[in-house]
């Protein structure tokens, strides 16, 4: 066994990042003759793509959620720093902390994305993006408080703001969300309030491109609009959204006044990427080399959503599998850096794409074979639970499941925080507020304009 001063002649293997990338990277040096430290500014890997369970307050944070420290704890060569990187000095070949620097022989940045209001930040208030676990909890408040405020609500327009609920975004998430939202609406809200009726709300999603889950094939998109409108969403395509206040969401001529509006629309690069000095693509993510370096530093790796990868003259997608390969093979070529051997490039494996909508259904696309429904949701089930770190959170998520899938009903639904920020925004007549933001409504599928208005925003 290594004593503890040729421990510290071993090559020192900095990775920034506890997410997929990053924690897949330091499991993959386990056996590796190296000292490593991972640093992220949380104590927690989160399994992102199980947040909008959080946010729709089926499932509990601490459920999707694991301690990078409690992870990594067989891990020898391997220790975890809670710290955030403020940059990355690539010619003096550290990563700087608040409070210290961290040298390293091999670095891995894999510090992931961010919401991206496309040049409008002051949107984010009105519209909170769903990223963490914060977001998640911050969602869940609103949407939460939202039945609330309508159950306490005389007039009835302003009651009508509160019952509904605008997603600005079709792709995965914006489609889980609008899903989970619909079904909350159906079955978790109805029998609960005496004052108003939860299965009116109205749930709304707006999505710029030609379709929903625009990565999808056609006919799947086509099938995920049309489960979406069983449940009552209210689906507009080739809908841009130009304005995002307290009153409402703006598409041009047309307005939606709403209280509550979750932003799944764009994603940007976390901001580390521009201190490593390496090109950018209008994202801010790092135009990696093909084996995942940046130019000029065969010692640094770019790996994740932070990372422009192309494989096979494709761009590789922000999505989990992708990081996880991407952390893999940043450790394989460190790897063989250390047996002498050169780096290999990176092929990307594509194993398919899965989004749920709503209660017991999904769609699937693993390229031999399209899946929609019942089969689609049972893959995947099957897939977050393999996928989610932690003994105990799969078994927890999958008892919430079968619980939820029984009973109709959702196990988390608590309102943290103080209420009364929430509540208490201004209270400027709605028809004031509409004449000095926009004009025309967007009115329900219900109002006999409905199509005239669809056509307007066109
Ligand atoms: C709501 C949502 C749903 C999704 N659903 C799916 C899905 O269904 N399927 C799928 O495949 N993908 C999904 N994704 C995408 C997937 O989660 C990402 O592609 C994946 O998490 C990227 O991994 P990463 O390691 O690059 O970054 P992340 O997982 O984001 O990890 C980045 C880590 O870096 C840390 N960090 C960031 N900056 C710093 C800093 N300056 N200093 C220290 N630490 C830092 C963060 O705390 C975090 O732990 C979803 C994403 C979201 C947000």
């Amino acid at each position: 066994m290594a004593n503890r001063a040729n421990v510290r002649d071993l090559p020192h293997v900095v990775i920034i990042g506890g997410g997929f990338g990053g924690l897949y990277a330091a499991r993959a040096l386990k056996r590796a003759p190296v000292r490593l430290t991972l640093i992220d500014r949380r104590n927690h890997h989160l399994f992102q793509p199980l947040l909008y369970e959080v946010a729709t307050a089926a499932l509990d944070a601490s459920d999707i959620a694991y301690p990078i420290r409690a992870v990594l704890r067989r891990q020898h060569n391997a220790r975890v720093i809670l710290a955030t990187v403020t940059a990355i000095d690539t010619q003096g070949k550290k990563v700087i902390l608040a409070d210290g620097d961290i040298f390293y022989d091999y670095l891995i940045v894999a510090t992931g994305a961010t919401h991206s209001y496309f040049g409008h930040d002051d949107w984010a208030q009105h519209a909170p993006g769903l990223k963490s676990i914060e977001d998640a909890l911050e969602i869940r408040r609103r949407v939460l408080l939202a039945y609330e405020a309508a159950e306490r609500e005389p007039d009835p327009e302003r009651r009508r703001a509160w019952l509904t609920f605008v997603v600005v975004g079709g792709g995965p998430t914006g489609v889980e969300l609008a899903g989970a939202l619909a079904e909350i609406a159906r079955y978790a809200m109805a029998k609960d309030f005496r004052t108003i009726d939860p299965t009116q709300a109205r749930i709304i999603l707006l999505e710029g491109g030609e379709r929903v889950l625009p990565s999808y094939v056609p006919t799947l998109s086509a099938k995920a609009q049309a489960l979406l409108e069983s449940l009552g969403v209210e689906v507009h395509t080739k809908t841009m959204v130009t304005a995002v206040d307290e009153y409402g969401v703006g598409m041009g001529d047309a307005y939606i006044v709403t209280r509550t509006v979750l932003w799944a629309a764009g994603v940007a690069a976390s901001p580390l990427a521009r201190s490593l000095g390496a090109p950018l693509d209008r994202a801010g993510r790092v135009k990696v080399q093909d084996d995942l370096t940046i130019p000029g530093h065969a010692e640094v790796f770019v790996v994740g959503d932070l990372a422009a990868a192309m494989s096979n003259g494709k761009p590789v997608p922000g999505v989990a599998p992708a990081a996880i390969q991407g952390g893999r093979h940043a450790a394989h070529c460190i790897r063989r850096a250390l047996a002498d051997q050169p780096y290999t490039p990176f092929h990307y494996r594509d194993k398919g794409s899965l989004a749920t909508i709503g209660r017991a259904a999904a769609v699937a696309d693993f390229g031999w074979l399209k899946l929609s429904g019942f089969l689609a949701w049972l893959a995947w089930m099957s897939v977050h639970l393999f996928f989610l770190v932690g003994f105990r959170n799969r078994v927890l998520v999958m008892l919430s499941w079968v619980w939820s899938y029984m009973t109709f009903q959702r196990g988390a639904r608590l309102i943290t925080g103080d209420p009364g920020q929430l509540l208490a925004r201004p209270q400027t007549p709605l028809a004031q507020a509409r004449d000095d933001t926009a004009t025309a409504s967007v009115p329900s599928p219900h109002d006999s304009h409905a199509h005239e208005a669809t056509h307007r925003q066109a």
